[in-house]
């Protein structure tokens, strides 16, 4: 079947134009030509062809001229927009835990979503083949010509060259070649990534860091990573390894042991097991108090009931989850002092429990970060909560395939 890819006779300056207008409409839209070549800085001329192809191909219409951009001399000036289900991706998130897919379309909305449980005595086989069946639920029925691609996240280390998940110690995977298996399977182009490294991605390209110069995602849940995004790209490091925040020591001596075989990494202070060794630790010392009752009655993850515990105004709990926020806005501050980015975006446990932890959080930064460098840090929760990492995994996909025609495999 022929996909319908833009620009796949491309030369790389055009696919840096395109991705330019795309950018520029996807944050500007409704926009004019006018207003496209300001912004983009590109000509008129450049601006007109490439618009002609993007209407040809059914991804930009034009609305009826506006009256007040109505020039004196020549053609009225107007209104473009994206057709954003004119082509759709598929965003695949792999937890340690569960995988969610999603369709997502061209302005990264996920217009349909599901998730499956997995466990870690799965091979690695099952869990691809039960998240492809997943993702066959979920695009049935649509135009299977628009899909671009799939953007796959994923958990530990990922070569986005080859398509493999390297190390994935919470899965216990080595070597998968995950594009590879989702491309033979659906035969479309398969881009794959970190997934808190895909979640910076998205932010940068349809949530709150679309104004950002420098933006950090933090995702704590099972592990903590973080991914960066400067000047529009994602930032990898030498060997894919950038981001390890859950690994930075915070406890030199005497601290929990790590899976990555240190001890007192962030990891084992502010994670989702670390907060629920330490929740059971309080309910024994206090078998009557909120945090007892919410772990043995309550509604919901765990993780849930010991947040539903400290709302209610259960002390230890609240306590222990301020130690918490404590913890993570010390490493925040050390990562502002590195990085010095515009916007820090927490997804996880820390959007789940912002109420609790954010104030901490943003207070240890501005405490311990140098000069002013902590308050003018922006922090935010993730913009699409949940579904972070399929609207990320989504944008890999369409940065990849849609903007710069990259192909991480393809069979
Ligand atoms: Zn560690």
């Amino acid at each position: 079947m022929r996909r319908l890819f833009l620009g796949s006779r491309g030369s790389a300056i055009r696919s840096h134009n395109l991705r330019a207008i795309l950018l520029a409409l996807l944050r500007y839209e409704p926009v004019s030509r006018v207003r496209l070549a300001q912004v983009t800085q590109l000509s008129n001329t450049t601006i007109t062809n490439l618009i002609a192809e993007l209407l040809e191909q059914g991804v930009v219409a034009e609305d009826a001229p506006e009256l007040n951009e109505r020039r004196a001399v020549g053609r009225p000036q107007t209104a473009l927009r994206l057709v954003p289900d004119s082509r759709y991706t598929v965003g695949v998130h792999f937890d340690v835990d569960q995988v969610r897919a999603a369709v997502v379309n061209l302005r990264g909305q996920p217009l349909r979503s599901g998730a499956h449980p997995h466990s870690f005595d799965q091979t690695p086989e099952t869990v691809l083949a039960e998240t492809a069946a997943l993702v066959e639920r979920l695009a049935a029925g649509l135009d299977e010509r628009r899909f671009i691609g799939l953007g796959v996240g994923v958990s530990g280390l990922a070569d986005p060259a080859t398509g493999v998940n390297v190390f994935a110690p919470n899965l216990g995977w080595r070597d998968v070649p995950v594009a590879e298996w989702f491309s033979r399977r659906f035969g479309l182009p398969v881009c794959l990534d970190n997934n808190v490294r895909a979640m910076a991605l998205g932010e940068t390209l349809f949530g709150a860091g679309r104004d950002a110069h420098a933006l950090a995602f933090v995702y704590a849940r099972i592990g903590v990573g973080a991914g960066f995004v400067v000047g529009g790209q994602v930032y990898r490091g030498s060997g894919a390894g950038a981001g390890e925040i859950g690994h930075a020591t915070i406890l030199p001596d005497g601290g929990e042991a790590c899976r990555c075989g240190n001890t007192g990494c962030l990891e084992t202070l502010v994670s989702e097991p670390a907060i629920l060794r330490l929740a059971y630790q309080i309910a024994g010392d206090y078998p009557g108090g909120h945090l007892a009752q919410a772990l043995a009655n309550g509604q919901g993850a765990s993780i849930e009931r010991v947040f539903a515990a400290a709302r209610a105004g259960d002390a230890p709990s609240r306590a222990m989850l301020a130690e918490r926020a404590r913890y993570m806005g010390i490493a925040l501050a050390n990562l502002v002092n590195i990085l010095n980015p515009d916007l820090i975006v927490l997804g996880g446990l820390f959007d789940q429990g912002q109420d609790l932890l954010l104030p901490g959080v943003r207070q240890t930064i501005r405490e311990r970060a140098f000069a002013h460098l902590g308050e003018r840090v922006e922090l935010r929760t993730a913009t699409f909560g949940a579904l972070a990492g399929v609207v990320g995994a989504a944008a890999l996909a369409i940065d990849a395939f849609f903007y710069r025609h990259e192909t991480a495999y393809s069979a």
